[in-house]
This record gives C-alpha cells, sequence and structure tokens, in this order.
C-alpha cells in the first residue's frame, strides 16, 4: 500500500479517538514516513511510537494527536516544543499554525538536532526552528510563546518554560519518572496558573537543569 493510503487509514483510526478537525487534518498532510530511518518506513504509519537512534523514540501517533489537539493550536501562533526528536510532532504543529506562525523546537542531542533538521528540509516546512540546547531552560530570545508542548517527562514544571508562556497561554507537559501523567497548564491574565491531569502516560526523560539528571 502507498504511504499516502497507509496515512489516511491511520488518521482514520485516531479520528475514533474525539481528536479536532484540525489535528487530523495536518496529520493527514505530513509524511511522518520522512520522519523515520529508511528501514522503519514502512511501519511509520502504525500507531506505535519507533526508535530513532540515541534510545530516543518519535512519538507515537495517537499520542502527538492529543498533545496537539489539548493545545488548541491556531493559524498565526508561536509555539516552544522541547525535545524535537525526528521533528514530526514540530511538522504537525507548524501545519497547525500555518506560514503567519512559527515553532521554535529544542533538542539537546545533537545527531537528533540535524536529524530534525533534515526531515524537516525533506518533508518542505519553512516555519520550524531548531535550536541544540537544554530546553528546560527555554528560549529567551523568542519569548513568550502562546503554547508549549513538552515532549519528554519532566520531575515538575520547569520555571523558566513557566515563565516563558504568554498570559493566556497553554502548556503540555508529562510529569512523573516511573508513574508518568499528562498534565495542562493554562497561565491565566493573572499569571497565575491552573493544572488538569490528563492521565497516565509514557515517554522518555527530561534531562537537563530543570529536568532529570543523564544517568536516569
Ligand atoms: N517530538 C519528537 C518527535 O516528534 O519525534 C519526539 C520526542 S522524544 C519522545 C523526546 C526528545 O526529547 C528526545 O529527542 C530527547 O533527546 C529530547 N530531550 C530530552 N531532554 C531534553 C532537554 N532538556 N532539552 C531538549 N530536548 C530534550
Amino acid at each position: 500500500m502507498e504511504y499516502e493510503e497507509k496515512r489516511k487509514e491511520l488518521v482514520n483510526q485516531i479520528k475514533e479517538e474525539g481528536i479536532g478537525k484540525q489535528v487530523l487534518e495536518a496529520m493527514g498532510k505530513v509524511p511522518r514516513h520522512l520522519f523515520v530511518s529508511k528501514d522503519l518506513k514502512n511501519s511509520a504509519y502504525i500507531d506505535s511510537p519507533l526508535p530513532i537512534g540515541n534510545r530516543q523514540t518519535i512519538s507515537a501517533p495517537h499520542m502527538v494527536a492529543i498533545m496537539c489537539d489539548v493545545l488548541k493550536i491556531e493559524k498565526g501562533m508561536k509555539i516552544l516544543e522541547i525535545g524535537t526528536g525526528s521533528g514530526y510532532n514540530a511538522a504537525v504543529m507548524a501545519e497547525m499554525v500555518g506560514k503567519e506562525g512559527h515553532i521554535y523546537s529544542i533538542e539537546r542531542i545533537s545527531f537528533l538536532k540535524q536529524f530534525a533538521e533534515n526531515n524537516l528540509k525533506s518533508a518542505g516546512y519553512t516555519n520550524v526552528t531548531v535550536i541544540e540546547a537544554d530546553g528546560t531552560l527555554g528560549y529567551s530570545p523568542e519569548a513568550p510563546y502562546e503554547r508549549m508542548c513538552v515532549t519528554s517527562a519532566a520531575p515538575s514544571i520547569p520555571q523558566p518554560l513557566k515563565e516563558q508562556l504568554s498570559a493566556g497561554g497553554i502548556m503540555v507537559i508529562p510529569v512523573g519518572k516511573y508513574m508518568q501523567n499528562l498534565i495542562l497548564v493554562h497561565k491565566l491574565d493573572d499569571g497565575t496558573f491552573s493544572e488538569e491531569n490528563l492521565g497516565g502516560v509514557i515517554f522518555v526523560p527530561l534531562i537537563g537543569k530543570y529536568g532529570y539528571r543523564e544517568s536516569i
């Protein structure tokens, strides 16, 4: 079966989970097979995480869908992603914000930063900037951000990320070591925060100054 057919089937499968139309449309456009290594291209449209090297993974499509859905992403938004990995999640968000919006995505592993940049280029995305750094510090040159998507699990919500989120902004972040929960954070207009627990998830650890230490 051609990739396009497989992608349609995957999107139909994800639709069953009640994911919004904008996310489904974006996922219907992003060629996930361009975000995995050659030997895994045939598995690219299975709803499963896949290895991308350096003990890291491209997240399962349904998890990308859930995170993009709860963020209520709109055209023109500026978004910060922590954990670029393959660049796939960034590409889905790039589709959603359109040419007027921009995604800043931070990856701490040099090889993956390069991998993601190459993948994004071959898929034709020009509204994503990948930065090699410790994402727990955020990225102050472009702050504040209307949305933040953290794709690895933190011990707690990093303070720099809270500070760099716009008033009225939304962040989604997995929190916990062995028992992790996906937390939806709203920054209210008065600068206070509300948090909602969306349930149990499994992510690789967020490693950095406001994350875990390398050895976990
Ligand atoms: N969003 C990715 C995708 O679409 O392929 C999947 C991300 S993977 C589950 C988590 C990524 O977070 C890994 O690539 C890992 O190296 C990265 N990471 C972990 N700690 C980080 C940190 N402090 N700053 C930036 N990236 C980090």
